[in-house]
């Protein structure tokens, strides 16, 4: 049942959620209405609480440019001071009275003869406004393989994005399946701790140091009271990523030697064993897929207690993993860190546009939207960190701060002129498709067959630019590439 029409409804509350609440209400738009599935705001900051998780980009960055926090504790924040800070941004902004918890939005289905969306949650509430803002990320479904005997393996087994705290590891024998950002971040924490742990490593992954330190109470004060020192640190961190990582990306072969030396750097100072940093070092290039930081993982990977696999799973047992190399190993623990599914996009939602055209259909063959945030056929319907704006360079609030602003002026049009829907037009979207599809063939994020930035060939993740050219071209909103009626 729905009492009212918003004019806007949020899903998800997470960084964009969030986000775009606070820059409706600057606008003075405060009809809206944020759905989470959840009890709590943070999106995948509540949702990831394994052991060791933090964010490898740093924290000065890694939050609002219009909510500096001086409090941070180190470079790289800790999962639980990014969540604190995400409540705390809730609270300032009065945004709890503003959300719906424990909303699943299961549907959201476009009437066009009243032209307003009718949202369904898995409770079987509904819920109806005139514009619909999808922010529920690329990372929030957790991808679980099957494996053959998963069924008869009677040890406990849990996904990264899931942890069971309630499992115990210390003096138990423990595998990880998985090797990336998040298994790279709860290894080194959880290997002092078990009896013995074997990593399954399937690919190797460039790593870097990532030099984490703490910061004094000395930068702490400057960072509160001296605005200017403070953005000048924003700026230096954004010019790194920016000047020194998206080239790598871009396959510039000077940015790409100098990362992957770095990268060859941090494994050699700590792994000498030659056959160890054989099947350490990854076969694609620096860039392809997401370059990692750590200063533990290599550490945890040479104790006694460590094995690194790389024949690979076979099958499950009833005590434990049958390896590729036929050596069955038992465990009382296995541990998925096997990363998302992050496509199809949307896939939790049913989202049913023009004509009922389901958003599955229109995207079959990968997914795509002008700018990341629209789609021909689903008028009123606008997505955050949507197809192809996913970064493996920079800051991804960046981005999400650029597509609060401009969904915002599309819905201010609106509601200044009276009308009642605004959709790209499909050829508008198919030219900008084109654009960014033939630029990201020329990147490196194609020199794999394979990663979660692609969908079958193509990729349907990651923007194919700087953060300044995005930030451009979403300054303004060019009203002829679209219909409003
Ligand atoms: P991921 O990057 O997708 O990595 C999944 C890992 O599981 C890879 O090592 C993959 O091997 C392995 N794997 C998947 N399926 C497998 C199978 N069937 N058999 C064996 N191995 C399998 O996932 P993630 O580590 O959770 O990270 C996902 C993204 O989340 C990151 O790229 C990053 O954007 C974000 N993240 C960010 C942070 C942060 O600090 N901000 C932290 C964690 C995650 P292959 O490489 O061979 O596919």
């Amino acid at each position: 049942m729905h009492d009212k029409d918003y004019q806007v409804i949020i899903i998800g509350a997470g960084f964009s959620g969030l986000c775009m609440a606070i820059k409706l209400q600057q606008a003075g738009l405060s009809d809206f209405l944020i759905l989470e599935g959840a009890s709590e705001v943070g999106g995948t900051w509540r949702e990831n609480t394994y052991p060791g998780a933090e964010c490898d980009i740093p924290s000065a960055l890694y939050s609002y440019s219009f909510e500096h926090n001086s409090a941070w504790e180190f470079k790289w924040s800790e999962q639980q001071q990014i969540f604190d800070y995400q409540k705390n941004i809730a609270k300032k902004y009065d945004l709890y009275e503003k959300v719906a918890f424990d909303q699943q939005v299961e549907s959201a289905v476009f009437d066009e003869d009243q032209s307003v969306w009718s949202i369904t949650s898995v409770k079987g509430d509904t819920f109806r406004c005139q514009h619909v803002v999808s922010a529920v990320g690329q990372l929030h479904l957790p991808a679980q393989p099957d494996f053959a005997g998963e069924e008869h393996y009677t040890g406990a087994k849990f996904h990264s994005a899931k942890w069971d705290h309630s499992v115990e590891l210390a003096g138990k024998r423990v595998a990880v399946i998985g090797n990336a950002a998040s298994a790279l971040q709860f290894i080194p924490q959880i290997a002092p701790l078990v009896e013995h742990l074997t990593v399954f490593q399937r690919s190797a992954n460039w790593v870097i140091a990532k030099q984490d330190r703490s910061y004094g109470s000395i930068e702490q004060w400057v960072s509160e009271k001296v605005p200017l020192i403070t953005r000048l640190y924003r700026l230096s961190l954004w010019l790194r990523g920016e000047c020194l990582v998206l080239p790598a990306m871009r396959r510039n072969r000077i940015a790409q030697r100098l990362l992957k030396w770095m990268a060859q750097k941090s494994l050699r100072r700590v792994i000498q064993d030659p056959e160890l940093i054989k099947k350490l070092t990854p076969d694609y290039p620096i860039g392809a897929k997401r370059i990692l930081f750590s200063d533990d993982y290599y550490g945890a990977l040479v104790r006694d207690n460590v094995h690194l696999d790389t024949s690979g799973v076979k099958q499950f047992t009833e005590q434990g993993i049958l390896r590729n190399d036929g050596v069955e190993e038992s465990f009382d623990v296995v541990i998925y860190g096997t990363g998302f599914k992050t496509n199809p996009f949307l896939a939790s939602i049913d989202v049913q546009g023009l004509g009922g055209r389901p958003l599955r259909e229109h995207w079959q063959g990968g997914a795509h939207a002008y700018l990341g945030i629209t789609t021909y056929d689903f008028p009123n319907f606008y997505m955050m960190y949507g197809p192809n704006t996913n970064l493996g360079h920079n800051s991804i609030i960046i981005m999400i701060e650029a597509q609060a602003r401009y969904i915002v002026k599309c819905i201010e049009r609106l509601a200044i002129s009276g009308q009642k829907t605004l959709q790209v037009k499909e050829a508008v979207e198919s030219q900008y498709n084109e654009e960014i599809q033939a630029r990201l063939k020329k990147m490196s994020f194609a020199d794999v067959k394979e990663s979660w930035y692609m969908d079958g060939g193509r990729i349907t993740n990651n923007w194919a630019g700087s953060t300044l050219e995005y930030r451009r071209r979403l300054r303004k909103v060019n009203w002829n590439n679209y219909l409003i009626t």
